[in-house]
């Protein structure tokens, strides 16, 4: 790895470009942001783009001759090379159009991305934001999670017993709800606070009472993969903002070179996060 984001590739005078959007959207890009890149690869490139798991998008076979015009075409169309070595990843969030969201997580991701984006930290560090509990991004297995949950509660507005909430494809997708002769019943045990039968409760008998954000931390995939582990509830985008901002900062101090957020808390326990 030469620079941040710009990768060696073969033959060696060529290079790789990884390159994120940082504006508007840093999970998205515009039509405007996909003819740029089409035309850098045709002009300077191979004809082909890559698009990688973490929402960024690798330009291969590049001429480094034509790099300093490339990154002004780039930067002007708010695209950045970089999400490479030991500087934080692209910040990825699930898609904010899908109708599953409890909370849309792409303007979270922008915030991240254009806070974090150069910073270097000890190890390989990913961030990922999941609008539900499907965890499209895999939230899971990565450095920092982060899940947005809608946590219901039954209302006193009759249910129609329409049966929307407990059927494929919108309903309850873990059985937690059962509608009986005397109201609905909600296993608060099953219930993983996705929020979807309230979407489509037309009478409002199960609505939201309030959403928040799960941070897991540790998780990672990979030649040595691990799941993460649940670190906090957060009501507010501010305090998740402030809470990453947190880790980060520990994690830069107490890591070793080289380590990930899981092999530290692994040598100091999840309370190096909290110290
Ligand atoms: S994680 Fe949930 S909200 Fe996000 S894209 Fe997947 S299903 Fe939709
Ligand atoms: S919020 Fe709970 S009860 Fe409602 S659909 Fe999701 S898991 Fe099922
Ligand atoms: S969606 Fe609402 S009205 Fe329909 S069965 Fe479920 S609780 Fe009752």
């Amino acid at each position: 790895m030469d620079n941040n984001g710009i990768i060696p590739c073969r033959p060696g005078e060529r290079a790789t470009l990884r390159v994120r959007s940082l504006e508007p959207y840093s999970s998205e890009f515009t039509s405007g942001q996909i003819g740029v890149l089409a035309d850098i690869a045709e002009q300077f490139g191979s004809g082909f783009v890559h698009v990688t798991p973490r929402q960024t998008v690798e330009i291969p076979h590049i001429d480094r001759a034509a790099l300093e015009g490339i990154m002004e075409l780039l930067n002007k169309e708010g695209l950045y090379t970089g999400s490479s070595g030991t500087y934080l990843r692209n910040v990825a969030a699930c898609s904010r159009w899908c109708l599953y969201n409890a909370i849309p997580m792409s303007n979270l991701a922008y915030k991240l991305n254009n806070l974090h984006a150069d910073v270097a930290l000890p190890g390989k560090t990913n961030i990922s934001l999941s609008g539900c509990d499907f965890s499209c991004v895999r939230s899971r297995t990565s450095d920092i999670g982060v899940i947005s949950r809608a946590e219901i509660e039954l209302t006193d507005r009759k249910c129609k017993k329409c049966t929307l909430c407990v059927k494929e494809p919108l309903g309850c997708q873990v059985d937690a709800i059962r509608i009986t002769d005397n109201g609905v019943i909600i296993d608060t045990d099953k219930c993983v606070r996705c929020g979807f039968c309230s979407n489509i409760c037309r009478p409002g008998t199960i609505s939201v009472q309030f959403r928040s954000f799960d941070i897991f931390v540790g998780g990672r995939g990979g030649i040595k993969p691990g799941e993460a582990v649940f670190y906090k509830r957060i009501q507010t985008e501010e305090e998740v903002i402030a809470e990453i901002a947190r880790i980060l900062g520990r994690y830069s101090k107490k890591a070793h070179e080289g380590e990930r957020i899981g092999d530290m808390m692994e040598r100091l326990g999840i309370k190096a996060l909290e110290e």
